[in-house]
């Protein structure tokens, strides 16, 4: 007799064809393992648009007071102050609101509620790629239209519609181009599609526009029902660590949307800043803003010395082009402490997006250009 021998057959049978397919995501490591590894002794990081200023003074506090017993009690499974609170200043019902762990997670809750076997959605092709992953991964064909002059091309998308297209997603502004349609655009946008797909408006960097022609996406609701906005904590509230976003939508379509919603996804000390955060932050927002213009007056001079050419719209970020790899000018830079998104992986080689924040983060970022075009 033969003895078995446990041989088992191999995993890749088990692994749908289109996750085979895609490539894992890989984070940056933390902080103290990049100092080690660059041999920097302190490091800014400008790679993720965060808030240099952190949390509005009332979310602060509420983290600091959070009751450490309340850790073993479940949160509400569906962040259910909060979503009266935003109801109350968005002037929506509640139910119109669905809570996620981070805009991303609602990302998937909508490609999942829409979406089945041979369908598709439509974004940009230089844009927040987490909307092309998750179709992708899913299993559903994500069509790339290129920003036309860094914006998004509406006719282009309007284009690459066919009977099995569900979502249009539009970052608005653009992360990373920081361009955004009008709400006349997006209005005219709207009235083409005419309800016949789901459009997502990513509003992660709305509070940082400061034109009145930036549109009130939440109003335009009554007109356009299959509209659906995302906006999150982690951008102008400081809140990225904690992870926390959310979508709006017409009451029929959230109730679709609500299905593939995991409830308890979010956690209870991200629910209670969240609504403290909202507190006063009239008075946050104008600070964040003064912090992003300073910074990008002092970017755009600096960068403009160093001759090299940039993109800076909305949003606190900017792109600047480089006349090296942008792989390379990432590991250079860390070794002055300035950690910046290289945008290869944006389909923009030989870029950097940079973060917008403090003086002494922005002083060190120019300083460390210097250098990388020098040695
Ligand atoms: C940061 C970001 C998000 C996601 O933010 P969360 O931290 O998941 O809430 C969504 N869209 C865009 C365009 C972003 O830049």
């Amino acid at each position: 007799m033969t003895p078995m021998t446990p041989t088992s057959p191999p995993l890749s049978r088990l692994v749908p064809e289109y996750v085979r397919r895609f490539t894992a995501y890989i984070p940056s490591k933390p902080d103290d393992e990049l100092k080690k590894l660059y041999g920097c002794s302190r490091l800014f990081r400008l790679n993720n648009n965060e808030n240099a200023l952190g949390p509005p003074a009332p979310a602060q506090e509420v983290i600091k007071c959070f009751p450490a017993p309340r850790a073993s009690i479940y949160p509400s499974g569906d962040a259910y102050h909060l979503r009266i609170r935003l109801g109350e200043r968005l002037e929506v019902h509640p139910d119109q609101i669905l809570v996620g762990n981070g805009a991303n997670e609602v990302i998937s809750f909508v490609i999942k509620a829409f979406c089945q076997e041979g369908d598709n959605i439509i974004t940009a092709d230089k844009t927040f790629a987490v909307y092309e992953w998750v179709a992708e991964f899913s299993g559903f064909e994500a069509r790339l239209v290129p920003l036309q002059d860094f914006r998004f091309d509406d006719q282009g998308m309007l284009a690459q519609i066919d009977d099995r297209t569900k979502i249009l997603f539009v970052c608005n502004p653009n992360n990373p181009t920081g361009s955004y349609w009008s709400e006349a655009r997006l209005r005219r946008f709207l009235e083409t599609v005419a309800g016949r797909q789901i459009v997502v408006i990513d509003e992660a960097y709305g509070e940082f526009v400061e034109d009145s022609g930036f549109p009130n996406s939440i109003r335009l609701l009554h007109e356009f029902p299959n509209l659906v906005v995302f906006r999150t904590f982690s951008k102008m509230y400081g809140l990225a660590g904690l992870r926390i976003g959310y979508l709006v939508g017409d009451h029929e379509v959230v109730d679709v949307i609500r299905r593939t919603c995991v409830v308890y996804s979010v956690n209870s000390l991200a629910q209670i800043a969240a609504y403290a955060a909202l507190e006063q932050d009239g008075e946050h927002i104008a600070k964040t803003r003064d912090l992003v213009r300073e910074g990008k007056e002092l970017l755009h001079r600096e960068i403009r010395n160093l001759r090299l050419p940039f993109v800076s719209g909305a949003g606190n970020f900017l792109m600047v082009q480089l006349p090296i790899n942008d792989g390379l000018a990432y590991r250079k830079l860390m070794r002055e402490g300035v950690m910046v998104r290289s945008m290869t992986g944006f389909r923009f080689p030989n870029w950097i997006r940079v973060t917008v924040g403090q003086r002494d983060a922005m002083e060190a970022l120019v300083e460390g250009l210097r250098k990388v075009l020098t040695d």
